[in-house]
């Protein structure tokens, strides 16, 4: 056998043809938008990132995003090196460039090039890098019909090791959590705290619905505070619910009215079964549709013009 190490053809990049990717300060085709095998993002997990939607024609919570996006950069000691209004710019040029008006948007900052040791000071500067495109993560039967998720094993990690707030490229926790509910024939997991509590799901929040009250975990139980949570929360009272955040366990969603997760890929979709329990009727809730109603009536009516 031959042990030489040829060259492989790359596989086809996702994206249109001529799909142009903001990178260090410049938009350049999806091909040309390479990265060092040295990059720390890559070598480490060491960097941040937001996902980010644009609905006809306006960024949705770009500032809170920007924001959300600062404090994790904050948070582990990475100096962007771009003010919160030259990433604004940057993604409306990617936006522009692209000629999209609904897309998600991946913001995604590394601590940059270095070399083999982790130590961050050998990285001088950030990798900074943007890609606007069409994204479906569940098929739309999902929304209409509910999902049916399962809790995994994988605990979240513990926000005294890492916080969740942080948005970290660090995402291995999710990840295994996701191989494990696709091994257990669910699209999502319920992820929990060390302690058991519910935490969050891999990319999502949760929610419950117990009469007029609706329900997601603190992010002291492992929960990023998600821009959609938040949005869902504030429409609480503009559909007669009250939002609180508070610890809970698997028991308040099973003998829940209704279960929901929320995220800005998957946006607001129903929870119909967790581990074979069918939650409330077994199907979409009426509290979620009008929810879901009220978020998409929200994401046509704010958001920064491109
Ligand atoms: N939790 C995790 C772990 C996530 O990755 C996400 C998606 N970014 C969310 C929750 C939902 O947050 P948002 O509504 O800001 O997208």
């Amino acid at each position: 056998m031959s042990t030489e190490v040829k060259a492989v053809p790359a596989p086809p990049l996702p994206g249109g043809p001529s799909l142009q990717i903001y990178l260090n300060g410049a938009l350049v085709p999806k091909e040309q938008a390479v990265l060092s095998v040295f990059d720390h993002g890559l070598l480490y997990g060491d960097g941040v990132f937001e996902g980010i939607r644009a609905y006809n024609g306006r960024v949705f919570r770009l500032k809170e995003h920007l924001d959300r996006l600062f404090r994790s950069a904050q948070a582990i000691v990475l100096d962007i090196g771009m003010t919160q209004d030259e990433l604004q710019t940057a993604v409306l040029q990617t936006l522009q460039a692209n000629a999209l008006r609904d897309a998600y948007i991946r913001l995604v900052v590394t601590r940059g090039v270095g070399d083999l040791g982790l130590d961050p000071k050998k990285c001088p500067r950030p990798t900074v890098f943007i890609i606007a495109d069409k994204i479906a993560l569940y098929p739309k039967e999902c929304y209409s019909q509910g999902l049916e998720v399962n809790t995994v094993s994988t605990r979240r990690n513990s926000s005294q090791a890492l916080n969740p707030n942080i948005k970290s490229l660090n995402y291995l926790n999710n990840i295994l959590a996701k191989i494990e509910a696709g091994v257990s024939g669910a699209r999502e997991a319920i992820m929990l705290s060390l302690e058991g509590y519910v935490a969050e799901c891999t990319g999502d929040n949760i929610f419950f619905i117990k009469g007029k009250r609706l329900v997601t975990p603190p992010s002291t139980a492992g929960a990023l505070e998600g821009i959609t949570r938040g949005a869902v929360m504030q429409l609480s009272s503009t559909v007669g619910m009250t939002a609180e955040e508070r610890l809970f366990t698997t028991f308040d969603l099973y003998t829940a009215d209704e279960v929901f997760l929320t995220g800005t890929a998957a946006e607001v979709i129903p929870v119909v079964k967790i581990d074979a329990r069918p939650i409330g009727s077994g199907t979409p809730g009426h509290q979620t549709k009008r929810l879901i109603e009220a978020f998409h009536t929200l994401t046509q009516q704010e958001g920064v013009p491109i």
